[in-house]
């Protein structure tokens, strides 16, 4: 029997916390767990003799991500949607395909990964070169489940305000950040988990995420035995909202890493 890690490189929403010139009390707390980069995760796993990295998403802190755990292999990148916040570290891929030697594949939903090939278009188009080096991508557009590394890997769709974006299951782990909807066929998908992280951007609802108590109470209706709140903005201070949450579930933070048996 295997297992399956996760480590949350970043648990902060599209600003990450602190934001930039405010002195809030989360902003300015002396709790690692209130620093907060761009949202992200690493997904591990061992395939043969190779442990495999798969990343969820290119945040915009990912360089820092990278250094902070000493991070030197990408295997594949999961995009769940293309908000810069989840895309704009793309570039950073580059240092990856220095030390591998090969392309890195990208799944992702098929209008995503369209509008990554359009926004970055001196990384996919043919005659884009104009020097400075680019990443070594590939681009997979996924939609029903997929085989990566020995392990099947599944999209969840969720809505995200207007827009239709993924979250991702791996066996007994789904991952689902910017979310506001789940629809009942996603639902379904996501029976039998042993750990769930879903996105909460704030303790109130918004427009186009999950507040904390929806997330708690999707986490709850998938049946999911823990649950991990993530993509946090800053009104959310760590020890007082974990305080309050129910049995099972809890925030994730910056550097938290979790394995959950196959
Ligand atoms: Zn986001
Ligand atoms: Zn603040
Ligand atoms: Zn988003």
């Amino acid at each position: 029997m295997g297992s399956l890690k996760i480590l949350f490189l970043g648990t902060g929403t599209s600003t990450g916390v602190p934001m930039i010139g405010c002195h809030c009390r989360v902003c300015s707390s002396t709790d690692v767990r209130d620093n907060r980069l761009r949202t992200s995760a690493l997904i591990s796993w061992q395939d043969g003799p190779i442990e495999r990295n798969v990343l969820i998403d290119a945040s915009t802190d990912l360089r820092a991500q990278a250094l902070r755990h000493g991070l030197e292999r990408i295997d594949a990148v999961l995009f769940t949607h293309a908000h810069a916040d989840h895309v704009h570290g793309i570039d950073e891929l580059r240092s990856f395909n220095f030390i591998q030697h090969e392309e890195i594949p990208c799944y992702g939903p098929p209008d995503t990964l369209e509008k990554l090939r359009r926004r970055f278009d001196y990384i996919f188009a043919e005659t884009a070169y104009e020097g400075g080096g680019k990443p070594k991508l590939s681009l997979h557009p996924v939609e029903p489940p997929f085989e990566l590394f020995g392990k099947t890997v599944e999209p969840l769709p969720v809505k995200h305000g207007s827009s239709d974006v993924f979250g991702y299951r791996f066996g007994p782990l789904a991952y689902v950040t910017d979310c506001n909807a789940i629809p009942p066929a996603t639902m379904e998908k996501m029976r039998g988990l042993r750990l769930l992280v879903m996105g909460a951007v704030q303790r109130k609802p918004h427009s186009t995420h999950f507040g904390v108590d929806e997330a708690v109470a999707a986490i709850r209706s998938a049946g999911a035995k823990k649950g991990y709140l993530t993509h946090m903005n800053h009104d959310i201070l760590h020890s007082e909202v974990s305080a309050a949450l129910p049995s099972g579930v809890s925030l994730a933070y910056d550097g938290l890493i979790e394995s959950v048996d196959e």
